[in-house]
């Protein structure tokens, strides 16, 4: 932990810890939810959405990467237990018992949008007290904002090849 670093953050720095154990606790469950949409999906257009979720789960992953290592550098301890996931996360899980391609994607998009509201309450939170944390959560709402177009892109080719919109 470098003391300095800690020392510039201009809140208590236990609870942003926590909020960002929270957020990593959703980015593992993020990650498992596109990895294993990406075994399970059946239906039209199935490759190209295993593409693109196999791209999201790395991508969360890397969000996850980036979490961690900012809570080791305010001087905690990232969440140590999958356990824990469920427990502390905010947007949670949902397990892809429907296998159906769209279904999947719909999953995924309400995943997306519960990260968007997540990382944007910390953007509100970190404006003023924490540049770095700011910068590092910008960083990632970017992504999850892509990640939600990114979808309902699919979504919508879904819809027009089965007819659904004229
Ligand atoms: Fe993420
Ligand atoms: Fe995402
Ligand atoms: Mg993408």
């Amino acid at each position: 932990m470098g003391q300095k670093g800690r020392e510039i953050v201009r809140m208590n720095v236990d609870e942003l810890i926590n909020i960002l154990n929270k957020a990593l606790s959703d980015e593992w469950l993020a990650y498992y939810q596109y990895w294993i949409g990406a075994k399970v999906v059946r239906g039209p257009m199935k490759d190209a959405v295993i593409a693109e979720l196999t791209i999201h789960a790395t991508e969360e992953l890397s969000h996850a990467e980036l979490i961690s290592n900012r809570i080791s550098q305010l001087g905690g301890t990232p969440v140590l237990s999958p356990e824990e996931w469920l427990k502390i996360s905010n947007c949670g899980y949902e397990p892809p018992f429907n296998h159906y391609v769209g279904e999947i994607l719909d999953q995924n998009i309400k995943g997306e949008q519960c990260a968007i509201r997540v990382y944007n309450e910390l953007l509100d939170i970190t404006k003023e007290a924490d540049p770095v944390t700011y910068n590092m959560t910008l960083t990632i709402l970017s992504q999850e904002v892509e990640h939600e177009e990114d979808l309902s892109a699919l979504k919508e080719d879904l819809d027009l090849m089965l007819m659904k919109i004229k």
